[in-house]
């Protein structure tokens, strides 16, 4: 099927491996207190919160017109938020990714999210993910990192020595990672979770990650 091996494979977290509305809206009631303080009327404290589900939580800085202030205050609250006990992955996560890492011809895994430095790995943390991949990053961070995700796959592309024709991409958002993927010349896979928007423009669509083992060019091991 793929006429290049494919060498590595990029996941994405939220809404890839991550169903992050498992979290449930109650993630968000401990920005109350600091909203309420800013005299903010509750729908638009909604639209927020609709908002930081999603979107990186800078990304609504220039929406509802923050002030400097405002934004540390958001992004402080919100990158220490704990994770709460409904958060799960997705079902098919940890066989996929079993089965992946025992065969001897595993491509390099690579799990690249974006989103708020402490929020992030709070969430690894509780969803033991890390454990099966060989880099896992987070992007976006306002302080410190890769400020995208394209400068983390070229980052990754240079670091490994491979060309994009090597690597997929695999995530839910048409604007993130598999625009930057396509940009990069990597073959695109869309995870269709429920709620995620179809993207024409991904090269795959797959309900379930046990699609992606011809896509990867690997076979699926019986146990
Ligand atoms: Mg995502």
């Amino acid at each position: 099927m793929n006429r290049t091996l494919t060498k590595a494979v990029i996941f994405d977290l939220d809404f890839c491996l991550f169903l992050t509305s498992s979290m449930g809206q109650q993630l968000f009631d401990p920005l109350n207190p600091l909203l309420d303080s800013w005299s903010i009327v509750s729908d638009q404290q909604e639209a927020m919160k609709d908002a930081l589900w999603t979107g990186a939580a800078r990304d609504i800085i220039p929406t509802f017109n923050l002030t400097v202030e405002q934004s540390e205050e958001l992004l402080t609250a919100y990158d220490t938020l704990p994770i709460p006990d409904s958060a799960h992955l997705y079902a098919d996560v940890v066989p996929f990714f079993t089965r992946l890492r025992s065969k001897e011809n595993c491509p390099e895994l690579l799990l690249i999210t974006r989103g708020t430095k402490g929020l992030q790995q709070s969430k690894l943390d509780y969803l033991d993910i890390s454990k099966f991949f060989d880099h896992a990053e987070i992007v976006g961070d306002h302080r410190e990192g890769f400020s995208g995700k394209r400068e983390a796959f070229e980052h990754y592309l240079h670091k490994l020595e491979l060309t994009g024709g090597e690597v997929i991409s695999v995530g839910d958002s048409a604007k993130d990672e598999l625009a930057v993927g396509r940009e990069l010349g990597m073959a695109t896979v869309q995870t269709l979770r429920e709620s995620v928007t179809k993207d024409p423009d991904a090269k795959h669509h797959i309900k379930s990650l046990e699609e992606l083992w011809p896509i990867i060019g690997r076979e699926r091991p019986a146990v």
